[in-house]
């Protein structure tokens, strides 16, 4: 039976408005990176889903990529859109990008028209959608005039194939021009996707000003830091976690400095009575260029952890000059 969406979802999620758009999104994502391939089962990722829909997570954030293998993330949250949540499309905002190595030859990879049309006509077919809401130029290309990557994004919408163009691991100046460029077409660049957290500042170096002053919005990714901003490294490796079963952490990313400050960080929430996950959560959201972080989750009881950070009691200045000396020690 098609999934019965919970009817008080929208009760308490404080939507935040997405630069000077018109789009509100909610203040954390479900991103589908790593644990939406076909090494999880799929009944948890439906529940994942599902749970994060009920609980007024209207933003779902994928990429041609996400998997493992590459597309399985797009065909399984196609699966849950088509079986579970087909009457609430409309209510629904689906996030998809290409940027990263997707099929073999000169075609598949970076920024070309010819990739960044052909990558989407693929994820559409996936995810058994004929338009996503946000379309994403997923890693900028050195190698490709930004006019060109810009363009296929204003044909994509052009196209009805996405509402929104975005970009996504751009440095400040890129970003700067590619937001001049589709403000020139007359499609404002809605997104801009950097990693960011506690542990990874970059963005402060020059992105959040720029996507600030493109009259945009930074929709940040690992903001936890991949788990290392969770308790889940706090007493050893689990068997089970990412730094274990992914090649994209590292058992030697899981350094007795990260986790002496893990566990600062950690000293710090319990005093607010929450968890290190929600504090940081609640950081990277402090700053309003911040329209939402996209978190990842293994199981429906970290997303709902996590969830609770959006009702949290605001970080005072203190706690954010506490926070700054934890990570410069
Ligand atoms: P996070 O930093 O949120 O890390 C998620 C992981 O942290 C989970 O898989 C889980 O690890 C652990 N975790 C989460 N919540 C808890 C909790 N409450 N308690 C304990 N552990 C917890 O984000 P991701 O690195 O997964 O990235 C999020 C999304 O960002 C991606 O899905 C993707 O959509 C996007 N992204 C975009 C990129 C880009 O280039 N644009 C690059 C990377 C990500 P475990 O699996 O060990 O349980």
């Amino acid at each position: 039976m098609p999934h019965l969406a919970d009817p008080t979802r929208y009760d308490a999620m404080p939507y935040r408005r997405a630069g000077r758009s018109g789009l509100l999104l909610p203040p954390l994502s479900l991103g589908l990176w790593q644990n939406f391939g076909t090494a999880r089962a799929y009944e948890t990722q439906r529940a994942i889903v599902l749970r994060a829909f009920d609980r007024g997570v209207t933003h779902f954030d994928l990429a041609n990529n996400y998997g493992p293998p590459p597309g399985a993330a797009e065909e399984f949250f196609g699966r849950i859109l088509a079986t579970d949540l087909k009457a609430y499309r409309d209510e629904i905002v689906v996030s998809t990008k290409a940027g990263y190595t997707m099929w073999p030859g000169p075609y598949g990879d970076f920024g070309s028209r010819k990739y960044l049309l052909s990558s989407l006509d693929q994820s559409l077919r996936r995810l058994g959608l004929d338009y996503v809401d946000v379309f994403y130029h997923h890693r900028p290309d050195p190698d490709t005039p930004l006019e060109e990557s810009m363009g296929a994004l204003v044909t994509a919408i052009q196209q009805g194939k996405t509402l929104y163009p975005a970009i996504s691991n751009y440095g400040p100046e890129r970003t700067t021009e590619a937001a001049a460029l589709l403000a020139a077409a007359g499609n404002p660049l809605l997104l801009h996707q950097p990693r960011y957290s506690l542990f990874d500042r970059t963005p402060e170096q020059g992105v959040l000003e720029a996507v600030e002053a493109a009259g945009a919005a930074a929709i940040v990714f690992s903001p936890l830091a991949q788990g290392l901003l969770t308790d889940r490294y706090l007493g050893g490796i689990p068997e089970d976690s990412r730094a274990k079963t992914s090649v994209f952490l590292h058992a030697s990313d899981i350094t007795d400095e990260k986790v002496a400050k893990a566990r600062a960080l950690n000293d710090i929430a319990q005093g607010r009575g929450q968890t290190l996950a929600q504090l940081a959560l609640q950081w990277v959201l402090r700053t309003p260029v911040v329209v939402s972080a996209i978190i990842g989750a293994s199981s429906v009881e970290q997303l709902e952890q996590n969830l609770v950070a959006v009702h949290g009691p605001e970080l005072t200045a203190d706690e954010l000059a506490e926070i700054d000396r934890c990570l410069a020690d």
